[in-house]
């Protein structure tokens, strides 16, 4: 006993002196306490005032739509609270089929496996299907579930630069690997820049790859009818593998999921240990997706409704001055380049109402803080243009635009 009270001590000097570093560097990541539902409008712990949302990735506005929730409160009754099971032992409801169901439709694929997250989903399939025979080519930049995914497998891993084709290709071209699987971001979240898609397609066929996408930023969302990054790109049903959230633009509850072809999805059943090794996803999250799914099925308009704001919102940032990264997309990281310029900013933001957040090292390279900025479907124009001008102010005090 005596031992492991000196270990802790050790542990806790040794984390102490660490997070008074990240303290120091200006990094500390503190969480802010919301005390109402999720929404363009929202309150937070110690203030009674509304503040205007531009933090969530609640793309489609959904993540408190009343009618969503009258249905998972209806499924939290008819099918309880949870399964207390992992789903092949007995945790499969007949809502679990429909949901893998409705998201394969969604997707124009086969079949669907659901995860707990996302995260889940990415820290399973490398592992599960790839062999040492194999390789994996991953973008440098792609999301850390990927990263991790990749870490698991036992394939050789290639990293190519952030979006460039020719390193991509010259490693394809010189690999002798059994499967090859293209693994990439379909939207990189920092930069809300997005995947060179059908040109990844193209080298794919060309030198018989495979092509996995993480469509966390996209599904629901983006692409005309929100199909994600492959209609972006005019590559429909070209991608083998789509990985993506149900914790983001469809619903925001959570979940995550692969859909793809009919045997990769058995084998995953088989295989994946996230799947195999952790709970079903709970009724009233199933209630969710099901309900987001038959919007997204029977229309595009709230997809179409987040592609205007977010051309409103970075045309108007753009004529003020300020650089906005990444292409048409509702992710707008507005470059600050220092980390305590960055946190200042949105420290200035808020007290005008407006919550936006400071990106810096180690989520985004040293020297490249920004302040990143998600539009909605549900934030009405005159929202959008409060935003842009309480940005003009405070930037004009920083003296980041003139
Ligand atoms: N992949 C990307 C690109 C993400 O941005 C995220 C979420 O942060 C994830 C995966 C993980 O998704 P989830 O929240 O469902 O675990």
């Amino acid at each position: 006993r005596h031992y492991s009270v000196a270990a802790q001590s050790q542990l806790r000097e040794l984390l102490g002196q660490q997070l008074s570093a990240i303290k120091e560097a200006g990094t500390f990541k503190a969480e802010r306490i919301i005390t109402s539902s999720q929404s363009t409008q929202i309150t937070v712990q110690g203030s009674e005032q509304r503040i205007l949302n531009f933090c969530a990735n609640n793309y489609l506005g959904l993540a408190n739509n009343p009618e969503i929730i009258a249905y998972s409160q209806q499924l939290l009754e008819r099918y309880g609270a949870g399964l207390s099971s992992v789903r092949f032992i007995c945790g499969t409801q007949d809502i679990h089929k429909q949901l893998e169901q409705k998201i394969a439709q969604f997707h124009g694929r086969e079949d669907t496996i659901l995860y707990a997250s996302c995260f889940d989903a990415n820290a399973g399939i490398f592992e599960a299907i790839l062999t040492p025979e194999d390789a994996v080519f991953s973008d440098e930049l792609n999301h850390a579930s990927i990263i991790d995914g990749i870490r698991l497998c036992k394939a050789k891993k290639q990293r190519y630069k952030h979006r460039d084709l020719a390193d991509l290709e010259q490693q394809l071209r010189s690999s002798d690997a059994r499967l090859k699987l293209i693994a990439t971001d379909g939207v990189f979240s920092m930069d809300g820049n997005i995947a060179p898609l059908a040109r990844i397609v193209e080298l794919a066929k060309k030198y018989n790859s495979l092509v996995f996408v993480d469509e966390c930023h996209a599904t629901g969302f983006f692409g005309a009818t929100g199909r994600g990054t492959e209609e972006y790109d005019q590559v429909m049903g070209q991608v083998d593998i789509i990985n993506s959230t149900l914790g983001k633009a469809l619903g925001g509850a959570s979940g995550g999921y692969t859909t793809g072809p009919a045997e990769l999805i058995s084998f995953l059943r088989q295989k994946s240990r996230p799947y195999l090794f952790s709970n079903t996803l709970p009724p009233a999250v199933v209630g969710v997706g099901l309900k987001v799914m038959d919007m997204l099925l029977s229309s595009s308009e709230l997809s179409q409704r987040v592609q205007s704001n977010t051309q409103r919102f970075r045309e108007a940032m753009t004529k003020a001055g300020f650089t906005i990264a990444g292409e048409n997309h509702p992710i707008c990281p507005v470059m600050l380049g220092d980390a305590r310029l960055a946190s200042n900013f949105a420290d200035q933001m808020l007290t005008r109402g407006i919550y936006v957040i400071g990106f810096s090292y180690p989520v985004v390279p040293q020297g490249k803080a920004r302040i990143r900025v998600q539009i909605s479907a549900a934030h009405t124009e005159e929202e959008i243009d409060r935003a842009v001008q309480a940005f003009i102010e405070v930037g004009r005090g920083l003296k980041v635009i003139n």
